[in-house]
């Protein structure tokens, strides 16, 4: 289904000049080569060619308006779903709360017998493991259903999670987190979870709730995983994929994951990849207790001198990574990759305000990108055992522990980025000739997440996208881990798709969450489009 781009560009010509009056005099020329001088005369197997193009994006686009208008048909019936769920404090952190966080799973328990799915199994997952207060502490249950079971048809899995971060009304929001509040000015609803995630579960229902309603048949089966830990580590869902993977999860042909955002607040996003994270420290042990430096000062090596020494050389204050070999492993820009950047709705300014600062490293949107997504980057994160606190304490610390990561991308090899940033912490502490001893060590990694953003999942993604919003949406990489992603990936051996509902402002995390109406109502729009146009493809 691919078009070359210009074959694209002839659509796009085409469209421009039937649609702008004053394009007219130029459309016959338009329509025959973009590329001509006005007047000129071109070949009629051209002409052919793009009335056949015409014809195939007409066919191209398919005919949802009664489900889009459906959904907005049953807007108020979906506001109250996710009311009802928004009032629920699933808080998988707080132990205290894991009752609300189970009533939330049976909650979408009897959402999706109501709608009529099957095979609907509420996965328990045993006993918390440590640090817990309570060593009885259960795991919320994982939620699997499926709809429809069709041999013919493919099959999506979607994943969500109901759980939520905490929420207090202390902590300074305007409005009680757990009732969702419609801003009727703005056309806004607040809440805990609006868009982190419930807006999204609960919008895989609604897709579900307009089917049903117009007696339209689903043109793929679905597949629901909802997990009730992914705010707490996602714990037990890996083991579960992977025990899954043959068995309930068998036959799936793709994963669609909604719970990451727009990158700004205007434009739909479709995200392709993100950043992996290799955590790292490096201890120093010198004398045997803390010392006094009056005692002790300009007569013993420090830990302290010597692990900054080191820690300086890791990066520099421009960002670049100062250990060799590392920016050799990082996949070429292909031009295809490049062009991605051009479009992309985004500014310093944006940067700027992020940061709530003018210390933006670069100046140009597609360095900022980039950097943020396809280069690694390594960050200087804090010293346990070094003094902190306020005053002027004369103490030189006996051991001092400091701690890096580094972000990865493709195609950084894990073990090798290891054994460099080793190799090489080692060679800086050996030219210190100091008579400290240095271990330096992983503490964890997470791999890095890419995917082809012209594949199929996003092919259809883009369509739908561009049906629900009228605009092209951006192809964006994050530079953090959603650990989960590359999980369903290896396990199922499958695409995923990261398709967003809400925007880059929303606040997930943070006081006063909240959830556009307009990204709610396209945002279900989006996904049952999508799985039209991927049942289709
Ligand atoms: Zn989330």
């Amino acid at each position: 289904m691919s078009r070359t781009s210009s074959e694209s560009r002839d659509i796009a010509w085409l469209l421009w000049s039937a649609t702008t009056p004053s394009a007219a005099p130029n459309f016959k020329t338009a329509l025959i080569n973009p590329d001509a001088p006005r007047g000129s005369t071109f070949p009629p197997e051209h002409k052919i060619n793009l009335v056949t193009l015409w014809l195939y994006k007409m066919s191209d686009k398919l005919e949802l308006d009664p489900l889009f208008n459906k959904i907005d048909e049953l807007k108020p019936q979906f506001i109250e779903r996710l009311r009802q769920a928004v009032a629920i404090p699933s808080v998988s952190s707080d132990e205290s709360l894991r009752p609300k966080v189970v009533a939330m799973s049976e909650f979408l328990v009897k959402e999706l017998k109501k709608l009529g799915f099957h095979d609907i199994q509420s996965r328990e997952l045993g006993t918390q493991p440590p640090p817990v207060a309570d060593p009885n502490l259960q795991l919320p249950p994982i939620i699997l259903g499926r709809f429809g079971n069709d041999a013919k048809k493919k099959t999506v899995l979607v994943y969500g999670h109901y759980d939520v971060q905490p929420a207090l009304l202390e902590d300074g929001w305007n409005t009680p987190p757990f009732e969702l509040t419609h801003d009727k000015t703005k056309d806004i609803l607040y809440g805990r979870g609006s868009t982190d995630d419930k807006g999204p579960v609960i919008g895989w229902l609604n897709v579900i709730e307009a089917h049903n309603e117009l007696k339209w048949e689903l043109p793929v089966n679905l597949v629901v995983c909802f997990e009730g830990m992914e705010e707490s580590g996602s714990l037990g869902l890996e083991e579960l994929i992977g025990r899954e993977a043959k068995q309930y999860f068998n036959k799936v042909d793709t994963v669609c994951i909604s719970d990451n955002y727009w990158l700004g607040t205007s434009k739909p996003v479709l995200t392709y990849g993100l950043r992996g994270c290799n955590y790292y420290q490096i201890t120093v042990n010198g004398p045997g207790a803390d010392l006094h430096s009056g005692i002790f000062g300009g007569i013993i090596a420090e830990p302290m001198t010597d692990l900054v020494k080191v820690m300086s050389q890791l990066v520099d204050s421009a960002g670049n990574i100062l250990v060799p070999g590392v920016l050799d492993m990082v996949a070429p820009l292909t031009d295809k990759e490049n062009a991605l950047y051009t479009d992309i709705d985004f500014s310093v300014e944006e940067l700027n305000a992020a940061s709530g600062s003018n210390t933006a490293l670069h100046q140009k949107k597609e360095d900022i990108l980039k950097h943020r997504w396809r280069y690694p980057s390594l960050s200087l994160h804090g010293i346990e055992g070094a003094f902190y606190g306020a005053g002027a304490k004369t103490v030189i610390p006996a051991k001092v522990i400091g701690k890096f990561s580094i972000r990865t991308v493709p195609d950084i090899d894990s073990h090798k980025l290891d054994q460099l940033v080793f190799d090489y912490v080692n060679k800086k502490f050996a030219e210190l000739k100091s008579p400290n001893t240095l271990k330096v060590e992983l503490i964890h990694d997470g791999n890095y997440w890419v995917s082809n953003p012209f594949n199929e999942a996003f092919t259809a993604a883009a369509k739908a996208t561009e049906h629900v919003w009228n605009i092209k949406p951006d192809f964006t990489r994050e530079g953090g881990s959603i650990p989960i992603t590359l999980t369903f990936e290896q396990q199922l051996k499958t695409d995923v798709l990261l398709l967003p509902m809400g925007r880059g402002d929303d606040g997930a995390h943070s006081i006063n969450e909240k959830l556009d109406i307009s990204n709610y109502i396209n945002g279900c729009k989006t996904l049952g489009g999508y799985l039209h146009y991927y049942g289709r493809g």
